[in-house]
């Protein structure tokens, strides 16, 4: 059997950045262990595809990813492989030469080896096992990257699989936490994402026993390298007044908030498991507006959830209009075995979850416009992600920007601008969801 050496291994990322930092934490593996990491898995001997699960959708993209894979081996990895495993009464799943759960890919390296001797790893369980610390090989933009404070969810939200494919909610220690931002950092990394399924809940697992985002918000703000912290996938049940002076008190953190909210119907947020109401929604936001001045706010709703009426519906198009919030994600409603919202009564036809889906992000398309052209002869601070050969313009990601969920900014400079670089721009106008500006 040739050694780690000489075999290649390819790795496709799918999925969220959870998912993604899980990828780079097994290609680190994978070249420490001596394999070669090639791009193109028509060259390797391995190709493990790290998939996404939680929605029909996502499962259907990684089998058709694996489907295109021609002479290698292939290990399904990441959640489509535990929903296979654990979602009873699901539909056929895909046959691999190795599966590995998304609480296992830390033993990516006997997975291929083997594969490579010809046995069928199965790897699964580790789903309530404290969160990995394995370094990564960090594959995003050099000055951006997220970074993942737990892992897993307890919210336990009527729709969603991930407590079922990620597990329980488990909290990172926060010296593991500050080691990976200072790590990233010393690579050039000087905008921090922080992500988990729930990072309001952070902490509430370790010693002290509560939720202390705000605390480990602080120590990450002590990184010198480090210019812009975001914060996404907020609950709004547990943002606290001192996790709201954290962010208003620390300059280090963007004044951009993700607070993922659902709905905005009483019965229908109870239906989902969320646990606050419209009433609870509006006053956060005004709170929110009150304390942290000139705050961004993004959320996702979801439409054609199991009993949403014309009514509840009309309920969250009114909230919209009320909250007026600048990025907001519209999902309809996926009906997934083993969620409990898959067996609840009044499923709403797909033709109507999705006209309702087109009338929210109608709705939306206004506001954001309106929010852009409002910020139109304000000078903001933007990050150069690059130059747009065909459009002629540098491009780029103010604070209203989170990356690869928001639009971006385009902007006219006299002297050439590197990626990574911040520098002041004149908004000057709005084109689709985008800025355009000139750089001063
Ligand atoms: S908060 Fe709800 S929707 Fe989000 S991961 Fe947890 S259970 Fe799923």
């Amino acid at each position: 059997m040739k050694t780690a050496m000489g075999n290649k291994v390819a790795l496709i990322a799918m999925g969220c950045e959870k998912n993604v930092i899980n990828s780079e934490q097994m290609l680190y593996l994978l070249d420490k262990a001596g394999y070669q990491l090639v791009d193109d898995p028509n060259r390797a001997d391995v190709t493990v595809v790290n998939t996404c699960g939680f929605i029909a959708e996502a499962r259907q993209e990684a089998l058709e990813q694996i489907r295109e894979i021609g002479g290698s081996k292939v290990i399904l990895a990441g959640c489509m492989a535990e929903w296979q495993k654990s979602v009873p009464g699901r539909k056929k799943g895909i046959r691999a030469d190795g599966y590995v759960g998304p609480g296992r890919f830390d033993d990516i390296v006997p997975a291929v080896e083997a594969v490579l001797g010809g046995r069928v790893p199965v790897f699964f369980g580790g789903l309530d096992e404290p969160v990995s610390a394995v370094p990564r090989i960090h594959m995003g933009p050099p000055h951006t990257a997220y970074i993942k404070i737990a892992e897993g969810c307890d919210n336990r939200c009527a729709y969603c699989l991930i407590p079922t494919l990620r597990g329980p909610y488990r909290s990172r220690k926060p010296e593991d936490v500050l080691a990976e931002a200072e790590t990233l950092c010393r690579s050039g990394v000087t905008e921090l994402v922080v992500i988990a399924q729930d990072v309001t809940r952070y902490g509430f697992d370790l010693p002290g026993g509560k939720p202390n985002l705000s605390g480990l918000l602080e120590k990450l703000c002590g990184i010198g390298g480090l210019r812009r912290i975001r914060l996404h996938y907020l609950y709004p049940e547990l943002i606290t007044d001192e996790l709201i002076a954290t962010v208003a008190g620390q300059e280090k953190i963007v004044k951009y908030l993700d607070i993922p909210m659902q709905h905005a119907s009483d019965p229908v947020l109870k239906a989902m498991n969320r646990r606050y109401t419209r009433a609870d929604l509006e006053r956060l936001v005004v709170t929110l507006r009150e304390r942290i001045p000139g705050v961004i706010l993004r959320t996702t709703v979801i439409v054609g959830f199991p009993g949403e009426t014309e009514d509840d519906f009309i309920e969250l198009t009114d909230f919209l209009r009320f909250a007026k919030i600048p990025r907001v994600g519209v999902f309809a409603y996926s009906r997934e075995t083993g969620t409990v919202a898959a067996g609840l009564p009044g499923q709403v036809p797909s033709k109507m979850r999705k006209r309702r889906q087109r009338v929210a992000e109608k709705l939306q398309s206004r506001i954001t416009d309106a929010f852009n052209q409002s910020r139109v002869g304000s000078v903001a601070e933007v990050l150069c992600e690059g130059y747009d050969r065909y459009a002629g313009l540098y491009y780029g990601r103010s604070e209203a920007e989170s990356p690869e969920v928001d639009g971006c900014v385009f902007f006219t400079s006299e002297r050439k601008v590197s990626p990574g670089e911040y520098l002041p721009v004149l908004l000057e106008g709005a084109l689709d969801g985008d800025g355009k500006g000139r750089a001063l």
